[in-house]
């Protein structure tokens, strides 16, 4: 039989085998694989509306089925700042570090540290659209704990735990993780429906 085809709209390698992994009944390809080299605007003001964009680009110009994903860090004294900007929180051409090190001056002496990651997918299968969310819920340290991963890793502490995701494996962050959550929603659905 043969699988349906369903682009993830990222060039992250790592992501994509992630999800190929768990939906081994679809033919998972990314923006590379259908030769997609142009930047993808996102210029939504949230998350879901990006993912949606993404989404929607790749259906409209290639005719394809299409998942994509946006995440944003979500700080409760900062009003959800930075939110759908976290990618360029320093500015456009900033880094992890200099986007870290803003958002720590920025609640230097603050003793509200609660903050979520939260991620949202936008699948368009056959014709209509789907929206699939995950949330993780911490707090963000008050210095740079660890070398794993990436973004704002070293700074958050998800609840329950007394290490900074930076301190965690690939692993033990995918199992609780944002977009490990969002991924398992979309994974389920996608696998309890005939396609
Ligand atoms: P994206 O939508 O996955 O590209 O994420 C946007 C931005 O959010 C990234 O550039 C990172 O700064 C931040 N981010 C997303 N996911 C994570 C994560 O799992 N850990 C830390 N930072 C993340």
């Amino acid at each position: 039989m043969n699988k349906l085809k369903l682009v993830f709209a990222t060039n992250n390698k790592h992501k994509l085998e992630e999800v190929q992994a768990m939906l081994t009944n679809f033919e998972i390809v990314s923006l590379a694989d259908i030769h997609c080299f142009e930047d993808i605007p996102e210029t939504a003001d949230t998350l879901e509306g990006n993912a949606i964009l993404k989404a929607n680009f790749i259906t409209e110009k290639f005719g394809l089925d299409c998942f994509a994903d946006d995440t944003g860090l979500e700080v409760a004294a900062l009003n959800n700042e930075p939110g759908v900007y976290s990618a360029r929180y320093a500015g456009e051409n900033n880094n992890a570090e200099a986007n870290m090190n803003k958002l720590l001056k920025n609640l230097e002496n603050n003793p509200n540290r609660k903050a979520q990651f939260k991620t949202a997918i936008a699948l368009n299968i056959q014709g209509k659209q789907f929206i699939f969310e995950g949330i993780c819920e911490g707090t963000i340290l008050t210095e740079k704990r660890g070398k794993s991963g990436f973004g704002y890793d070293p700074i958050f502490m998800p609840d329950g735990f007394n290490t900074s995701f930076a301190e965690m494996d690939m692993n033990e962050k995918g199992n609780i993780s944002h977009r490990g959550k969002a991924i398992e929603k979309l994974v389920t659905f996608l696998n309890e429906h005939h396609w």
